[in-house]
């Protein structure tokens, strides 16, 4: 099965030359038609808004691509929403779905204006005490329970979440919070990860706009916009088969139709908070071969690692592995390729067959423009890497440099060591 990298062989050679392996490279021309996929697939909601969650990928340049086709911000922390607001994106177009939320986090949503998703019934008198009044948008997070199934079976167990308002404290925090002035309500669910699936969100949809119509009936109160937030997921096997957006926004609309139209409620804004689907597929990791091993396995040692991309050693998560060059060459070698961590879960891939790999060869790992780089972190003292976005002109442009020793010692500076370090190497 094959699953062929957004940049080829011949303007990776280039890439390299002018930035050095390890590196999380971007396409552009990918991020736009699947952004205004999106836009189209929803296109017949009048309100309808993607609130890209920059948790996936927190890079402005992103961030603003992705704002050009109309997407807001979904945040959920200090630095996101500084992020946002940095980038002149504020007010409605922020969507805070934050949860163990910090009194600081609010007020600085509230001061930017953002439509607060509240996590939990306690939150309601939590926020109210944190901004002095309860905001007149405002949007609580449904958790109901159970196992969550759709056709082709079990997706997840939401009971098991640690998210969200029970169906009983939802009816009673709407209650509240219009006793507390608050004027126009959201109502919002994030059940299930990565699905792979086109039923998803359809299904999700029909719970949500069914409790939409219920509590117009039970409390008389108007739900204004829901929010079927994350977890439309990509392909990252190479035989599972893409979700298609259109169908998607097809499927949303048809029981928007049959459940939110007869009810009454035919003005219904839809909002998502899609992070993994925007941007997942269209980004990679570019690593170098540097070390070959023979012991009881084969094993690859590349110049990236967990540090750069976690999913694997987290999760056990797949990310296809193409060995750039070598593209149709059989895959008769089994190898575990493995980052310099020192963590035997540091392997981006166990038992895999690919192509035979020498020293110097390029490696390009799939599929981490989510949850990829923004995963990363400090271990062993490894550094970030750069991300560089491919252009739709196909020229490359660096969109964050490398960490540096330099960067990563600066949290020291009480210690008084830096002045004598040398970062000469
Ligand atoms: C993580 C997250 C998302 C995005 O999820 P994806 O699976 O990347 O689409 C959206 N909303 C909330 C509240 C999240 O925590």
């Amino acid at each position: 099965m094959c699953k062929e990298p957004f940049v080829t062989n011949e303007q990776l050679q280039e890439i390299v030359k002018q930035f050095p392996t390890p590196f999380h490279l971007y396409d552009e021309k990918g991020i736009r038609e699947n952004a205004q996929a999106v836009k189209d697939a929803f296109s017949w909601n009048k309100g309808y808004r993607e609130y890209f969650a920059v948790k996936a990928e927190p890079n402005p340049f992103i961030i603003n691509i992705l704002h050009e086709y109309g997407c807001g911000c979904d945040c959920s922390s200090m630095t996101e929403l500084m992020l946002s607001d940095a980038l002149g994106i504020r007010g409605e177009n922020i969507m805070f779905s934050s949860n163990d939320t910090p009194p600081q986090e609010f007020r600085y949503a509230d001061k930017l204006g953002a439509v607060i998703n509240l996590d939990d019934i306690t939150h309601i008198e939590f926020l109210e005490q944190t901004i002095g009044k309860i905001p007149e948008t405002i949007s609580c997070r449904y958790n109901p329970g159970g196992i969550y199934e759709v056709s082709n079976g079990i997706m997840d167990n939401p009971q098991d979440a640690k998210y969200g308002f029970t169906k009983e404290q939802l009816f009673e925090g709407y209650k509240i919070l219009k006793q507390k002035g608050a004027k126009r309500f959201g109502l919002h669910s994030f059940l299930v990860s990565n699905t792979i699936t086109n039923d998803y969100y359809p299904v999700l949809a029909k719970t949500l706009f069914e409790l939409a119509v219920e509590i117009k009936e039970k409390l008389g109160i108007t739900i204004h916009f829901i929010n079927l937030s994350g977890g439309v997921g990509v392909a990252y096997k190479p035989d599972q088969k893409p979700n298609d957006i259109r169908v998607i926004g097809e499927g949303v609309r048809k029981v928007f139709n049959e459940v939110l139209v007869p009810a009454g409620l035919s003005d219904m804004a839809i909002y998502t908070e899609m992070g993994r689907f925007m941007t997942g597929p269209y980004g990679c990791l570019v690593t170098t071969a540097v070390h070959e091993k023979h012991t009881y396995k084969e094993y690859i040692g590349v110049d990236a690692c967990a540090a750069n991309l976690m999913r694997p050693a987290m999760y056990g998560a797949y990310h296809h592995i193409t060995v750039m060059g070598k593209e149709h060459e059989p895959c008769d070698h089994i190898y575990d390729v493995v980052g310099s961590l020192c963590e035997n879960n540091d392997k981006f891939a166990v038992d895999r067959m690919l192509p035979k790999i020498q020293k110097g060869d390029i490696l390009v790992i799939h599929d981490t423009g989510a949850h990829g780089f923004a995963m990363g972190y400090n271990y062993n003292g490894r550094l970030w890497s750069a991300e560089v976005l491919l252009k739709e002109d196909g020229t490359p442009k660096l969109i964050r440099r490398a960490q540096t020793p330099k960067d990563y010692f600066a949290t020291f500076d009480c210690f008084d060591i830096l002045k004598d370090m040398d970062f000469s190497f």
